[in-house]
């Protein structure tokens, strides 16, 4: 394959001396297929969602193998539903004893405790009895009684969640819980993207139920393109974006809800009401160097609501973010808006950039 694309190159560089621009276009799309067929595919399912790579490398067919097991492996360990997982283990001994972890979960477990101080609390890793109680962990929806909600509150504290050092940790209250749900996903991204960095991979795109790690730019050395969902309607978009190396999360009560009684309740829980977060908006997007950071604050942003989540962005330096509210705001960072195209117009979306 090194040696079809060192006589393509050569090949290019003798018709560039030509001067002869058909020949230049010709060989210019001779390059693109070559590229082209090293592109390579797979989609499996893990981590409760769909997962798409696509890598542009040669040796895409052992990268994927490799990256797919990455993610097998990272699921093994943070699934509340598979038994021996490390996160189920120490759910199973709340209130008995601690729990020796993997180096990995401990320290995913560290940063959820920061970012849970950093965001107030709204963002909590120990809801998992509330999600459980509205049903979203077994899918098996119903809304809880406020008796039920408050009983299973009293297992929420993230303060409860002892880590007590050498990859040691201890749930104090038995029924208490950990559902890492809302950052694995972009830890699992970083993972990815490391990996695929340290390849030397230069073109590869991993979307994780629609978050996206963009790694380098397109094979062609364009900008990738990711469409902002419209969250009231996800067929359409409300607009694109434009990125290279960077993580793109979202979060949004769109994704994961059920109706009763006409009424609609979605997945993402208030930590301070114990019902699904009612903050005026409809997603959060998160653009940043960081995926597991982004994911984490897609989620908490999401139940601040727009007015503290902007206070937040603007006294942090790491991440931009796309608000989209209820009453058809969509509403970019500045940095954001850099890289963003609105194009929700015709639907009845208005744009505004916000600054620091
Ligand atoms: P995300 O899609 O990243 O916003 O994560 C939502 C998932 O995280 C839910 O399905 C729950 O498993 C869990 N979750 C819900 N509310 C919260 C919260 N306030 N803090 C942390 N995790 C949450
Ligand atoms: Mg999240």
């Amino acid at each position: 394959m090194k040696r079809k694309q060192m006589i393509l190159c050569l090949l290019a560089g003798v018709m560039l001396c030509s001067g002869c621009a058909a020949r230049r276009e010709q060989a210019q799309q001779m390059l693109q297929q070559q590229k082209e067929k090293d592109r390579y595919e797979s989609m499996t399912l893990a981590m409760d969602t769909v997962i798409n790579t696509t890598i542009y490398d040669e040796r895409g067919e052992e990268l994927l193998l490799e990256v797919e097991q990455e993610i097998h492996r990272l699921e093994d360990l943070f699934s509340v539903t598979k038994d021996d997982s490390d996160v189920s283990r120490l759910n199973a001994n709340a209130g008995k004893e601690e729990t020796l972890l993997s180096e990995e979960t401990y320290s995913l477990l560290e940063t959820s405790k920061k970012i849970s101080a950093m965001t107030d609390g709204c963002f909590d890793i120990t809801i998992s009895p509330v999600v459980k109680l509205w049903g979203f962990t077994e899918e098996e929806h119903h809304v809880p009684s406020q008796e039920e909600i408050d009983q299973a509150m009293t297992l929420v504290d993230e303060d409860m969640l002892q880590l007590e050092g050498n990859n040691t940790a201890y749930l104090e209250k038995e029924g208490m819980a950990v559902d890492l749900g809302a950052i694995a996903k972009g830890y699992a991204s970083d993972v990815v993207a490391d990996l695929l960095r340290q390849e030397d991979v230069s073109s590869a795109l991993v979307s994780l139920g629609g978050n996206l790690a963009c790694i380098g730019t397109k094979s062609d050395g364009s900008l990738w393109e990711a469409a902002l969902a419209n969250p009231l309607d996800e067929t359409d978009y409300v607009g694109l974006f434009h990125v290279s190396d960077c993580f793109l999360i979202t979060s949004g009560g769109y994704q994961r809800y059920f109706e009763q009684d006409g009424k609609r309740y979605h997945h993402i829980i208030d930590p301070d009401t114990g019902y699904p977060a009612e903050s005026g908006l409809l997603s959060v997007t998160i653009i940043s160097q960081d995926g597991t950071k982004a994911d984490a604050l897609s989620t908490a942003l999401f139940v601040m609501g727009l007015d503290k989540a902007v206070e937040f962005w603007k006294n942090s330096d790491d991440f931009e973010a796309v608000f989209i509210t209820e009453d058809g705001r969509v509403i970019a960072t500045e940095g954001a808006s850099e890289i963003f195209t609105f194009e929700g117009r015709d639907n009845d979306f208005t744009y505004e950039v916000v600054n620091r």
